[in-house]
């Protein structure tokens, strides 16, 4: 059994960033269950947000990232984020990310529900795969430690303490125990939930259900967000269309080629994302068509070509030249709001075991996240828990700065639905979308919560990487649908059209644990 200082499950920014922290404080070992690269960070197109602009401050940022949270931010942790946003940018230039300058200045760009632009971004539209291919190559010559293809399977903890992780060797099958002083879950979200969504395969809710049948507390996970333009063609699986697009002057429109957005929200394009992804559902119902279309056309073809090389580039090679055609889009899953609840350290309520990134939820989203504030928070509270690390592993109390009281449930007991498919992951991502998707009601999310409550008791013991997902999506999809149900209004990005309103009484958080 091997022994380390900190073990580091996940290879996206938020491990690799935190990883090559902890390095400088002692011995690190990351587990990664595909190949170093296979993570969401990759994709992310838009860029990191950071109030560094001249017209820009972290006062402003922080206003709009508590507006886009609807209720449920946790102040402290806002604070924080933007707080510490310019400083974690100058880490990563350091580290080596190419930030794309005008002039000499990093360039920024606006997106929808930012004041001001402070988008940064790299190659255009590919921030996140530099990102990814810089910090990679910085761990690799760092000679941090790391296992691809091992997926973590179990947290082992003993009196109330961390004590380090199994986890599956996927070339072989067999199970490694590691022990650490700091677990770090970095497992990123759970996107692979739903049947329409922009997240890599690895995004499977593991860090959530481990934490969960750790002991750990989860929290917010009826906040799932979709974004609104995913290019909508026959057999391609949902691209992103990156917010940025409208940012720049890009408009939805309907099949009709009818301009809608100005008619559903005074922001019109630029509206929240569960605004524009609701009203592309409801133009797309009234006009009898399944997607809507997003314009590009006005705007020269220099900017498309220059901003969205990858976008641009992508669309070409599916037949499609946005220069000079409306792109159709429809909404996907895309970003899990909710998750492992941490202080403003990425500390849990099981000592010695943390997390960051997307599987955490610290409260800087609330119940909507701001675009371009989740690889930001990666960074940010990766420094936080390495700072905590170094300063002794005593548990501070948790902050009790959140907006809205919490409230702690654990998984309601189903009466076994007694016709239920057979469990696969593509019949749960069906039965996520339909029931559990952009628009809920009561109805559907017993369904729901009845079918998976019957796979949780019917699946077989895991065995292989697959298997292992299949769990962790039946325990993850859960949590996202039982507290969805017991969420009876309407906020940020959770919908039900049976209690379409906001409800004062609902300014609360719904905490899950066993
Ligand atoms: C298409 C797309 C575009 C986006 N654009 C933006 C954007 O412009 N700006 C922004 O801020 N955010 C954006 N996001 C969101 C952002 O990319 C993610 O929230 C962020 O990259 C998450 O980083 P992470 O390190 O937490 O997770 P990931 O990057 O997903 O990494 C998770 C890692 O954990 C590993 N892992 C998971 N489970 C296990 C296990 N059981 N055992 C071992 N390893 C495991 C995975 O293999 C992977 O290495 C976008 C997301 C997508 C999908």
């Amino acid at each position: 059994m091997k022994q380390y200082d900190y073990v580091i499950v996940g290879s996206g920014i938020a491990g690799l960033y935190t990883a090559l922290l902890a390095k400088k404080q002692g011995s690190v070992l990351i587990i990664t269950k595909g190949s170093i690269d296979d993570c969401n960070t990759k994709y992310a197109q838009g860029g990191i947000a950071a109030a560094i602009g001249k017209n820009d401050s972290p006062e402003t940022h922080f206003k709009d990232t508590i507006a886009a949270g609807d209720g449920l931010c946790n102040i402290e942790a806002v604070r924080i984020l933007v707080n510490e946003a310019p400083v974690r940018i100058a880490d990563l230039v350091d580290f080596g990310v190419p930030f794309d300058t005008v002039d000499g200045e990093i360039s920024l760009t606006l997106e929808a529900a930012h004041s001001a632009p402070r988008i940064l971004h790299a190659g255009g539209d590919a921030t996140g795969e530099h990102m990814e291919v810089t910090l990679s190559k910085r761990s690799r010559s760092s000679k941090i430690q790391m296992l691809e293809d091992y997926l973590a399977t179990e947290i082992m903890v003993e009196k109330g303490i961390v004590k380090g992780v199994k986890a599956l060797d996927c070339r072989t099958g067999s199970i490694e125990q590691f022990d650490c002083r700091y677990l770090i879950l970095a497992t990123g979200g759970a996107g692979q939930l739903y049947k329409f969504n922009t997240n890599s395969d690895v995004a499977t809710g593991d860090g959530v259900t481990l934490a969960f049948n750790a002991g750990a507390e989860i929290i917010d996970m009826e906040f799932f967000q979709f974004h609104p333009t995913t290019l909508h063609l026959p057999g391609v699986t949902p691209f992103l269309i990156s917010e940025a697009v409208r940012g720049e002057g890009g408009v939805l429109r309907n099949v009709d080629g009818q301009r809608f957005m100005p008619k559903y929200a005074p922001e019109a394009d630029l509206a929240p994302r569960d605004v524009v992804a609701r009203s592309i559902v409801y133009e797309a119902k009234r006009t009898g068509s399944d997607r809507a279309f997003l314009d590009v056309t006005h705007l020269p073809p220099y900017v498309i070509t220059t901003r969205f090389p990858h976008i641009y580039r992508f669309c070409l090679d599916h037949g499609l030249d946005i220069t000079k055609g409306p792109i159709p889009v429809a909404p996907a899953a895309h970003y899990m709001m909710g998750g492992i609840k941490t202080n403003s350290w990425g500390e849990t309520n099981i000592a010695g075991l943390f997390a960051v990134g997307e599987t955490a939820c610290a409260g800087v989203h609330g119940a909507n996240r701001l675009a371009s504030n989740s690889l930001l928070e990666a960074v940010v509270f990766g420094k936080r828990i390495i700072t905590r690390t170094t300063k002794g592993t005593k548990a501070e109390a948790s902050s009790n700065s959140t907006q809205g009281e919490e409230q702690r449930h654990s998984l309601s007991q189903r009466q076994v639905a007694e016709t239920v498919p057979p469990p696969s992951h593509s019949v749960l991502q069906e039965l996520l979308w339909d029931k559990v998707g952009i628009i809920r009601h009561k109805e559907g999310l017993t369904e729901a919560a009845d079918v998976l409550a019957s796979w949780q008791k019917s699946l077989p013991k895991p065995t292989d990487r697959p298997s292992y997902e299949l769990n962790n999506l039946v325990v993850t999809g859960r949590l996202v649908t039982e507290a969805a149900l017991l969420r009876e209004e309407s906020r940020g990005a959770h919908f039900r059209s049976d209690f379409p309103r906001t409800l004062p009484q609902w300014q609360r958080h719904i905490i899950l644990a066993r």
